[in-house]
């Protein structure tokens, strides 16, 4: 290898992304916050066909017993009791192909393929999410507060949100992937 096609390898490929520090935006093209806003406009064009989503708007109530028979013991236990998976545990933070990620509780749409990152952590992480599926609140558990984050529709706990993702946002919601099911645009789950 020559010199030059060396030095054209390398741009073309992830030492570019890493020099301009466009790498998982330019992923998802995502530049600005107006192509953020056309990701959360447009989010249904990831459902499947046929696919029937419920919304925000219709509460799922439950009661403690009828959850933990709707739900695997390890969902149960983050959904209803606020706990967190291991890291690098979930199947769905190396899930690459287009569609939505639902709430494993009540199938509410919260994001889509477009949304998510790789941030290294062990947690399938996504830098916006679609707009009005979750409700913040503050969690101190642990010594420094953090912004824990629940579905809207049935109150089940995902994750918590902090301030260190990718521009253009600048958020990582850091979710849990048992609290997660991804419904793919095409193909079987
Ligand atoms: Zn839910």
């Amino acid at each position: 290898m020559t010199r030059r096609s060396l030095l054209q390898g390398l741009l073309t490929g992830g030492l570019w992304s890493a020099l301009t520090g466009r790498g998982e935006a330019a992923q998802a093209q995502v530049r600005d916050m107006k192509g953020v806003e056309e990701l959360q406009k447009n989010w249904k064009s990831y459902l499947a066909e046929g696919y029937k989503a419920p919304l925000p708007t219709e509460p799922l109530k439950l009661s403690k017993e009828e959850w933990r028979k709707r739900l695997a013991p390890d969902a149960y236990k983050v959904l209803r009791e606020e706990g967190t998976e291991r890291a690098g545990t979930s199947p769905l933070d190396r899930e690459k192909r287009e569609g939505v990620f639902v709430c494993a509780g009540c199938d509410l749409p919260v994001y889509t393929s477009a949304m998510k990152y790789d941030s290294g952590t062990g947690w399938p992480s996504f830098f916006t999410t679609i707009p009005g599926v979750f409700e913040t609140k503050t969690d101190r558990l642990l010594f420094i507060p953090r912004t824990e984050y629940h579905c809207k529709r049935c109150g089940g706990h995902h994750g918590h949100v902090f301030d260190d993702g990718p521009p253009p946002t600048g958020q990582r919601w850091c979710n849990n992937g048992v609290a997660l099911k991804f419904v793919p645009k095409t193909g079987k789950t």
